[in-house]
């Protein structure tokens, strides 16, 4: 019988809402021995992301739902522990979608499992900077924003995961860079250790004023990653020809019926000139996704891309922590450390 102990969060009812402790059960199981062409990974950390919680809902959009009585989805990186496999050796590190546990078995036919080479690097930034939210970031601004030099650049969530990554890869482009984040402390970290131009509190009250001001020649691109208040302030700043990537709008994700809850599509879809926008997902680029972590990695290594991390101790601390990420209580990106690297 395998030496190791499983714990694991499952999913037992659809949130209506924020996410209820009530919504899970944690289950605790001896892990089963391994299959040929199987191995084992122990899980170092929980990535904790947005689109996790749409995902929770009964509802069929660009992912399946999650299953009910079933672990949480969501990525983490690990190490191999056991294996049988023939493409995968104890001591690789590995990143894959095998959610809210410590222990998961996979085969080398699972998808969406990368090795990973951190090279001197923290193993948490390959589910950051140099993970799936830092490609997010580089690839959804440079090829659906498309940013020239000397443009303004507006990012919402400005602190977070992609946000960050997005307005640090604008100002490597020459471009005039403009965050929005909650809070003055968020927005001191832009301006003073991201290097952004200038960066819009909309919690202070003022959104489409202090907007207005920090963007004197309008707007060229609007990376979307919050929607509600927030797109409909930078709507009439747009200039003719900009470009809105659409990443994600956040500000819905608790909403009640998020079917009906107002998308920004509706919000510049509507304007008498609307800009190109388009939603996009990170998996667009998957064929370019061994290329993009290097850089993402490299610039991490030059110290050119800075980051932020707020870590969880436990799984017992995934579902506070994720319930917190949805309110904008983490400050960059938001992991659950599960066992010592
Ligand atoms: P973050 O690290 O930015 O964390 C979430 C942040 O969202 C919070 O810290 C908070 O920041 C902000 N927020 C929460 N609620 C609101 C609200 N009501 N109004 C405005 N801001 C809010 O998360 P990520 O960087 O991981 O994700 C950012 C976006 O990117 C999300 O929309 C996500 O779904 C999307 N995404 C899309 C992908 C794709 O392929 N299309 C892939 C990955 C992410 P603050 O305190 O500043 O408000």
């Amino acid at each position: 019988m395998s030496k190791y102990q499983n714990r694991s969060i499952v999913l037992v009812r659809r949130p209506v809402g924020e996410v209820r402790d009530e919504d899970f059960r944690t289950d605790n199981e001896v892990v089963r021995d391994l299959q040929p062409g199987e191995f084992l990974i122990e899980i170092l950390y929980l990535s904790l992301d947005p689109y996790m919680r749409p995902k929770m809902n009964d509802v069929e959009s660009y992912m399946p739902p999650m299953e009910l009585d079933a672990v949480v989805q969501g990525e983490n990186i690990g190490r191999i522990v056991e294996s049988r496999s023939e493409k995968f050796a104890v001591g690789d590190i590995v990143t894959s979608y095998t959610g809210w546990q410590q222990y998961a078995i996979v085969s080398d036919e699972t998808p969406m499992l990368h090795k990973v080479n951190p090279a001197g690097l923290p193993l948490s930034v390959f589910l950051g900077p140099a993970g799936m939210p830092g490609r997010t970031g580089y690839m959804g601004l440079t090829r659906v924003g498309d940013p020239k030099p000397g443009e303004t650049v507006v990012v919402s969530a400005a602190s977070g995961a992609v946000g960050s990554v997005v307005g640090q890869v604008a100002k490597m482009n020459g471009c005039r860079v403009v965050g929005i984040a909650g809070g003055e402390a968020k927005c001191r970290y832009a301006v003073d250790e991201l290097g952004f131009d200038a960066c819009v509190d909309y919690k202070a009250g003022n959104l489409a004023a202090d907007l207005g001001a920090a963007c004197p020649d309008g707007i060229d691109v609007y990376f979307e990653n919050v929607g509600g208040d927030v797109s409909r302030a930078v709507a009439p700043l747009l200039n003719a020809g900009s470009r809105v990537p659409i990443c994600g709008y956040i500000s819905q994700y608790n909403a009640k019926d998020i079917a009906s809850a107002e998308s920004p599509f509706e919000v510049f879809g509507a304007l008498p000139n609307p800009p190109e926008h388009r939603f996009f997902l990170v998996f667009e680029w998957d064929a370019e996704h061994a290329e993009t972590t290097q850089k993402l990695a490299d610039w991490l290594r030059s110290g050119e891309l800075k980051y932020r991390e707020t870590v969880a101790e436990g799984i017992d601390a995934a579902i506070g922590a994720f319930r917190g990420m949805l309110r904008g209580e983490n400050f960059g990106k938001q992991l659950v450390k599960i066992a010592d690297a």
